[in-house]
C-alpha cells in the first residue's frame, strides 16, 4: 500500500482507496486516464490562480513604487502616513510576488 495524493483535493490517501476520505471523490468508475486528466486540470487551475495573484502583486508593487518615488510628499503627518503606506504597498507587492514564484515552482514540481 502506498500513499498518493488525491487528484481532487491533493490530500494524502491510500492508492487502494476507492474513494477519497477527505473530499469523497470516487475513483471506482474512473479510469487512470480520467483521474490523471482531472489532476492535470486541477494543477492548471492552481497555476492560473497563482499567476493571477502574481499579476496582482506586481500591480501593488508598481503602484506602491510609483507613489513612493514620484509622490510629492510634504512633511505633515498625513503625508508621512501616505508615504509609509506607499512604501508598505511596495514591500507587500514585492514579497507577495516572491511567495507566488515559490508556490508556482512547488506546484510544477508536484506533478
Ligand atoms: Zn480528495
Amino acid at each position: 500500500m502506498a500513499i498518493v495524493n488525491c487528484p481532487s483535493c491533493s490530500k494524502p490517501i491510500s492508492d487502494k482507496a476507492r474513494e477519497c476520505p477527505h473530499c469523497g471523490m470516487n475513483f471506482e468508475n474512473q479510469s487512470a486516464e480520467d483521474i490523471q486528466r482531472k489532476a492535470n486540470y486541477e494543477l492548471y487551475k492552481k497555476r492560473l490562480k497563482i499567476q493571477n495573484q502574481s499579476m496582482l502583486a506586481i500591480l501593488l508593487f508598481v503602484i506602491g513604487a510609483y507613489f513612493t518615488f514620484m509622490g510629492d510628499f510634504g512633511t505633515s503627518v498625513t503625508d508621512r502616513i501616505l508615504q509609509n503606506g506607499a512604501l508598505l504597498l511596495t514591500a507587500i507587492g514585492f514579497v507577495w510576488y516572491g511567495v507566488n514564484r515559490v508556490r508556482l515552482v512547488l506546484a510544477k514540481r508536484k506533478k
